[in-house]
């Protein structure tokens, strides 16, 4: 897919992201580097039509915006993935990953996986981490908020997509809160300290990427790429639910394997 132009951002953590500006007006953040042949977008809030506090880019009913103004927010994603029929799911903070093979609800689940070309797969997350895996043809979108992380749904995205492919996935940490901006109850931080080590947290402080990333590694999955975003830090790009209460939108992540090969 063409872009409009691109300007490389920096992130927290170097290098591993870069922001996009589809045709439609989108504006988005890839990894770096991005799998090949796979098209892996965090759309952020910027380049929709909803007004305050859902500027711009939102993609949740739920939280008060007009229907219209998600409906052009969704046509614009779309667009901007190559207008592909988008799978979603009804998010629930489980560990369900459920296979796809056709646009449209998909049930009730936190990640989606499937091996057809030019299907988007999405999940709407405001803070919580958006994972992207990628394993030969098989791509797949989780929605990892803490609930899911600790009951280790990115590794079991990742587990579930060895056996068809063959090989080990590539893992992709979008956009989400990071330790500077995310307290957790004591008992949520010894949970998690319990589950993944006593680096995942510092205090209160969760590092839920780094939890993430764990859970991965255990699963077989070799490189990941984070790309260090933190959706607390920059309310200037994302929705971010904890610090831009009482009501914020919902970022949508999305990947898709398109037939001719990806836009990058
Ligand atoms: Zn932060």
């Amino acid at each position: 897919m063409p872009h409009a132009d691109r300007d490389g951002i920096k992130t927290q953590s170097g290098d591993r992201a870069e922001m996009g500006v589809s045709h439609s007006g989108a504006v988005y953040i890839e990894p770096r580097p991005a799998p090949e042949g796979v098209d892996v977008r965090f759309f952020t809030r910027l380049g929709g039509v909803s007004k305050t506090p859902f500027d711009s880019l939102n993609v949740s009913r739920k939280m008060g915006d007009t229907a219209e103004a998600v409906d052009e927010n969704l046509a614009r994603i779309r667009s901007a993935m190559g207008g592909y029929p988008v799978a979603w799911v009804d998010q629930v903070a489980g560990k369900d990953v459920v296979e796809v093979e056709a646009g449209g609800f998909s049930g009730v689940a936190d990640g989606l996986f499937t091996s057809r070309e030019n299907l988007s797969l999405a999940i709407g997350v405001a803070d919580c981490a958006p994972v992207a895996l990628v394993a030969g043809d098989v791509v797949a979108m989780v929605h990892s908020g803490w609930r899911g992380t600790l009951a280790g749904i990115s590794g079991e995205a990742a587990r579930g997509m060895v056996q068809p492919s063959g090989g080990a996935p590539a893992a992709y940490i979008g956009p989400c809160i990071r330790r500077c901006c995310y307290e957790v109850s004591q008992e949520i931080a010894d949970d998690f300290a319990r589950e993944f080590g006593e680096e995942v947290v510092s205090g209160r402080r969760l590092d839920i990427a780094e939890a993430i990333a764990v859970d991965l590694r255990r699963a077989g999955v070799g490189d990941i790429v984070d790309t260090g975003l933190c959706t607390g830090c920059r309310g200037d790009l994302f929705f971010s639910h904890r610090t831009q209460k009482p009501k914020t939108g919902r970022n949508l992540c999305v990947i898709a394997r398109p037939s001719g090969g990806g836009g990058t």
